[in-house]
């Protein structure tokens, strides 16, 4: 046990010393203007993070899950239907929490390791000529594989099919981290929480609504109070929620805006991506292989490594756990035991990455596998030196 390593898991991921120290604040009125001065400033960063100009964006006391809730009991009535590809742990949880509220999913059954199938997708949609399809569920980072999907094809496919549905993302582990265009997608709900791309505790389930959404709230007939956006609308206008906000966390999140929108969202994109790449250089030099199907589909927060037929991967997360004091993540449904995941977002940087690495590397060797100790972390090295050319600049 260590309070010192930093974590690779996918979440919660590390908290910047600033960051963690914005979340401990005394005592303030939170339906007062000084609570204004945090909310409001920091919706309009979530805003810009999104990439929108017209997202509503709203933050519950909750995590990711229940934005989920919040984007369909805002929006859909019992018996609706709803498209969703299931390829990973994260998008069959989406799909579970439908089927609990009712809703009738159109499952794609699609291979752990692959990405979302558009030209599926556009098939399905294609048909459906009676528009009984509402919504598109779409998870863009599956965390339990590593996979990346493309969101903007998605909405491509929605729109060759000419079809009407929202389209809901779950950005949960991509938003502030990887590229993500709420405005440019036609997004109309996409969801995250506070301890991944925000790098703040878990606590915070952070959404944006397009107009489309919004108004769907007139119709949709699922119930809701705690997450009725509407509600907490009439908060906000009154610089509140509609019960107590966590104020601590909120300054935080506003912290969390300021420093990505400082480091300037493309060096954040570039920056996961080349220690994601430094991590990809490593799993090459092991000779093993992502549960990544193909490179478009890497993704740039988390990947799953795959272990030899007949290891244990979670055996490594253990001992590295328990033997090292770092944690790892470890595979999840389908791929349990046979992947383990590095989780490379939020506050990393390629020295932290290379510690991750160097661990990785041991506890394989020490658990008897064909890896030659520093091989991965001398590729790793490699490509770091190689690939920083922008003077380091400190944000947080
Ligand atoms: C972490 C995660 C979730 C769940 O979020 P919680 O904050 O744990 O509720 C959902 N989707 C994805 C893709 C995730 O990575």
């Amino acid at each position: 046990m260590s309070f010192q390593n930093p974590v690779f898991i996918p979440g919660p991921t590390n908290m910047p010393e600033a960051i963690r120290k914005a979340c401990d604040m005394p005592t303030i009125d939170h339906r007062s203007p000084l609570f204004g001065q945090i909310l409001h400033p920091a919706r309009a960063g979530v805003q810009e993070i999104l990439k929108s100009e017209t997202a509503e964006v709203f933050i519950f006391p909750s995590t990711g899950t229940g934005g989920w809730e919040t984007a369909l009991t805002n929006t859909l009535s019992a018996g609706d239907t709803v498209l969703a590809a299931r390829n990973g742990m994260f998008s069959h949880r989406w799909i579970d929490m439908c089927q609990r509220h009712g809703l009738n999913v159109e499952i794609v059954e699609t291979p752990w390791g692959h990405g979302l199938p558009a030209d599926r997708y556009e098939e399905i949609l294609a048909a459906d000529k009676g528009h009984k399809i509402k919504a598109v569920l779409a998870t863009h980072n599956e965390t339990a594989t590593g996979v990346k999907s493309d969101i903007a094809a998605v909405r491509r496919a929605m729109d060759a099919a000419g079809h009407p549905a929202m389209l809901f993302v779950d950005g949960v582990s991509s938003i502030g981290s990887m590229d993500f265009r709420f405005d440019e997608w036609g997004v109309d709900v996409a969801v995250t929480g506070s301890q991944k791309g925000f790098m703040l505790p878990a606590g915070l389930a952070i959404v944006g609504f397009s107009q489309r959404a919004v108004d769907a709230t007139k119709t949709a007939g699922l119930p809701r109070t705690f997450f009725d956006i509407n509600d907490m609308t009439k908060g906000y206008n009154a610089n509140a929620f509609p019960y107590t906000p966590p104020v601590g966390l909120m300054n935080g999140l506003l912290l969390a805006t300021e420093t990505l929108l400082k480091e300037g969202l493309d060096n954040v994109f570039a920056r996961h991506t080349r220690i994601a790449s430094g991590i990809r250089a490593a799993i090459h030099a092991w000779d093993l292989e992502l549960c990544a199907a193909s490179p478009d589909l890497y993704s740039d927060t988390v990947s799953a490594i795959k272990t030899p037929e007949g290891f244990n991967a979670t055996d490594i997360v253990s001992l590295a756990a328990e033997k090292y004091g770092v944690a790892f993540g470890t595979g999840l449904g389908e791929v349990a035991g046979k992947v383990f995941r590095i989780g490379h977002l939020g506050s990393m940087t390629d020295v932290m990455a290379l510690s991750g690495i160097a661990t990785a590397e041991m506890c394989m060797v020490d658990l008897g596998l064909d890896i030659k100790l520093g091989s991965g972390v001398a590729a790793a090295q490699e490509y770091y030196r190689g690939s920083i050319s922008v003077p380091l600049k400190v944000v947080a």
